[in-house]
């Protein structure tokens, strides 16, 4: 009687995870479709366009929008780091 009992109770809990499984899984794969949050934004040293954080590229904590800004950059400063 009492293993019964645990068994009884072992088949809710896993139904009920298996549900919380589901919902979660069922909450990611609506997550792409959602528009994008606020990113964070950062000026290119060279144009002065304000690109997001993830698409710029840093470089002494200076940020550029695209690798030739950062080398046009680098140049008009000084080679003598290379
Ligand atoms: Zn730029």
């Amino acid at each position: 009687m009492n293993l019964l009992r645990i068994l009884t109770w072992l088949l809710v809990i896993w139904i009920f995870w298996s549900m919380v499984k589901n919902y979660l899984a069922k909450e990611t794969r609506k997550k792409p479709g959602k528009p994008a949050l606020p990113q964070k934004m950062v000026k290119c040293d060279h144009c002065f366009v304000h690109t997001p954080e993830a698409d710029a590229l840093s470089h002494d904590s200076r940020w550029f929008c695209n690798r030739a800004h950062m080398q046009a950059w680098l140049g008009h400063k000084s080679v003598s780091d290379k």
